[in-house]
């Protein structure tokens, strides 16, 4: 089983296809630093350019200004958090069928993958990868032989059940998917007179593209002579179900996400934290960068100075060489640093985001104790995350969440805190604009989509962990 974090950018009948694409995925590169690719069609062939690292390693001027020729482009950026990271695994996934050239890259959590796996594989399928997106192309092309292609999706997309956004690049066709609960984003824009499509509209800002809308729930788009035509593929229509947890942490804050301007999500549930659980205090301050927004919100609420006193450092890569011993906690150390004279005698508020295993964050704590700081407060916002998520962001299993098995206090003394509150569900939902249309399983474990396979509900029980898995929190 796994989960992936994502983001997808597609773009139809621009001159230089990969260029715009290549800028898209730049743009979303918080939403996966593992592996990036791009596929394009120039009306004959498919060309595509895949890799592991970040976009600007995987590609440089030749691919981009010359080998992914084409006007239609598709890219894609993955960060899977479990599983060894294997280049076949990289996407946009691409295969041949007789005349057809298809082209599949996939933002979500499919939960009866294993499912549908055993019974391709009982009736002949050969798999080549672990990714959830090989079995929904052999879907595709079961359906193919009786029906056009945007048919055969159609039904391949009924047999799925779980997370999806995807893009689809079918010779000359591009087409986007969304499951019918809506979990994860992607919206349409326009470039001229190119549609573009990308999980976050900050892609279309830096290319210049004007933001149209988010795909709904279960709806097709496809795009096919510079023309767009939309569907639903579904008949019933299903409960929106959107992830909160982009609202909360995962997309940028300059972002339009499920029609929500993030930026100002993230500022109103620092305020609705302020008045949930006021504190006195001398200063408000986040930890860089995701807590900065709701912190700017919990300062104006209460009116206490917010100061950015912890420094992060922004060029750290993913290797650098380690120290040979003795210098421990080295990791956060190298990425976040707090200024010692503000630090020194203060009653502190610290707004977080999100806590997940409180390993960081306890880090970190225990430096500003060690400067001297007076008092320690967390203002968290976001309610416990106490159940794993399966549709696309990595809590994978109970035994690694903090607030699955520990009370608030617990976790207070834990990190080493004098006070700790965790936003409400309702001060959340009071924060967002449609308080119905959000998926809440990891804070109250009603999972709107069951979970089929095996290995997942496997995941719901365990209770050890991972070990050996070091991941870098920010
Ligand atoms: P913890 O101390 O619980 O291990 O880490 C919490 C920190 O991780 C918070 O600052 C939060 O912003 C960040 N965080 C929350 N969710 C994720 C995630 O899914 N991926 C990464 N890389 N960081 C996360
Ligand atoms: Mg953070």
């Amino acid at each position: 089983m796994k989960k992936e974090y994502c983001g997808l950018f597609g773009v139809y009948g621009h001159p230089e296809a990969a260029r715009m694409t290549y800028f898209g995925l730049y743009a979303m590169q918080h939403r996966g630093q593992e592996s990036a690719g791009i596929v394009t069609w120039d009306g004959e062939k498919i060309r595509e350019q895949k890799g592991m690292g970040l976009v600007a390693d995987v590609f440089n001027e030749r691919h981009i200004g010359r080998e992914l020729k084409g006007d239609i482009a598709m890219g894609h950026i993955r960060y899977s958090t479990t599983g060894a990271s294997l280049l076949r695994n990289a996407q946009p996934f691409l295969v041949r069928h007789g005349d057809l050239r298809l082209a599949v890259a996939h933002n979500g959590n499919l939960v009866n993958t294993k499912t549908l796996r055993e019974e391709l594989e009982a009736q002949g399928s050969i798999f080549q990868t672990t990714m959830d997106t090989e079995v929904f192309v052999h879907l595709i092309i079961r359906h193919l032989h009786d029906n056009p292609i945007e048919e055969a999706v159609r039904l391949a997309c009924r047999r799925i059940k779980g997370a999806y956004s995807m893009l689809i690049m079918a010779n000359d066709k591009l087409i986007a998917v969304k499951d019918p609960n809506g979990f994860r984003p992607l919206a349409i824009g326009r470039l001229g007179d190119n549609y573009v499509l990308a999980s976050e509209t900050c892609a279309f800002d830096l290319i210049e593209a004007e933001y149209l809308r988010p795909l709904s729930p279960g709806e097709m788009v496809v795009i096919e002579d510079g023309k767009m035509h939309s569907m639903q593929m579904f008949e019933e229509l299903q409960p929106k179900k959107q992830c909160i947890f982009e609202l909360i942490y995962f997309a940028r804050p300059d972002s339009y996400v499920f029609g929500e301007v993030v930026y100002e999500r993230r500022k109103e549930m620092g305020k609705v934290l302020a008045r949930e659980a006021p504190v006195d205090a001398d200063l408000v301050m986040p930890f860089p960068d995701s807590g900065n927004y709701a912190a700017i919100g919990y300062s104006q609420e209460s009116g206490l100075p917010l100061e950015l006193a912890m420094i992060r450092n922004h060029y750290v890569g993913r290797t650098f060489i380690q120290p040979t011993q003795g210098m421990r906690d080295f990791s956060v150390r190298v990425k976040l640093n707090p200024v010692k004279s503000m630090i020194q005698g203060k009653r502190i508020i610290i707004v977080e985001d999100s806590i997940v295993r409180g390993t960081t964050i306890r880090t970190r704590v225990k430096k500003l104790r060690e400067l001297g700081a007076r008092e320690i407060h967390m203002r968290v916002s976001c309610p416990p995350i106490k159940h794993p998520c399966f549709y696309g962001i990595d809590f994978s299993s109970k035994g690694e969440l903090i607030a699955a098995n520990h009370s608030v206090e617990d976790i207070a003394r834990f990190l080493g805190l004098d006070s700790l509150h965790y936003l409400t569900i309702p001060g959340l939902l009071s924060a967002v604009s449609r308080e119905n249309e959000y998926c809440l399983a990891c804070f109250d474990g009603n999972y709107p989509v069951k979970v089929e396979d095996s290995a997942g509900k496997m995941c719901l029980e365990d209770n050890g962990g991972r070990p050996g898995i070091i991941k870098e929190y920010c």
